[in-house]
């Protein structure tokens, strides 16, 4: 089962997925609206195990500590961006707020790590290069992107902890290799399948080439 929630002011798309047999389910990027997220959980009686962060930016990960209080889910970060979020490194340069919120994490994500909850799982792909700890995460037929892919565009690379090169491998060599028929899930606008994104997507084309 999967459930969309658009959410906050930079429009991040907010994934709630759960295992059709047993209602246990994570919530990737909660990063905005915690009382949108918390009814629908509610309202479906899901049973949330994890809160998972594509990686700690604040559009991603604002409504963690209230989902986290509701439902007693843990939270789920990569290392690297762990280490950068502890260090008090990011700044996201569009907006002139406050740039993260702090929140505790429980458990540092590695590459290839698998997410159990339930019969569902989610395989973690560490793509850095919009973030030093940024990840996909790989499902049977589907797989969530964060901002390192979306419909026709890419990740931006030129915010703190950003690296173009590092950026390009992870689309090269993590993601371009997976199955075409996979339904691409962005971190933000609409789905789209890897298929479709290697056909026609230029900023991904250009980037790969150069
Ligand atoms: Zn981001
Ligand atoms: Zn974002």
């Amino acid at each position: 089962m999967l459930r969309l929630l658009t959410v906050g002011q930079l429009q991040a798309n907010c994934y709630i997925f759960v295992c059709d047999e047993t209602g246990m389910g994570v919530v990737i990027d909660p990063g905005d609206e915690s009382e949108k997220i918390i009814d629908l959980i509610q309202g479906e009686s899901f049973k949330i195990l994890y809160i998972i962060n594509t990686h700690v930016h604040l559009d991603h990960t604002g409504a963690n500590r209230e989902v986290k209080r509701s439902t007693g889910a843990k939270i789920l970060v990569h290392q690297e961006d762990a280490d950068m979020m502890e260090m008090g490194k990011y700044d996201l340069s569009f907006s002139k707020q406050e740039m993260f919120v702090s929140f505790k994490i429980d458990r540092r994500l590695v590459d290839n790590e698998i997410i159990k909850f339930g019969m569902q799982k989610l395989k973690v792909i560490h793509t850095p290069g919009h973030t030093p700890g940024g990840i996909c995460l790989l499902g049977q037929d589907v797989l969530f992107t964060g901002d390192t892919l979306f419909k026709n565009s890419i990740g931006r690379y030129d915010l703190p902890g950003g690296d173009r090169e590092a950026l390009k491998n992870s689309l090269k060599k993590k993601l371009l290799v997976l199955d075409n028929n996979l339904t691409i899930l962005p971190g933000h606008g609409p789905f789209s399948s890897l298929g479709e994104e290697k056909k026609n997507n230029l900023l991904l084309r250009e980037i790969i080439e150069k």
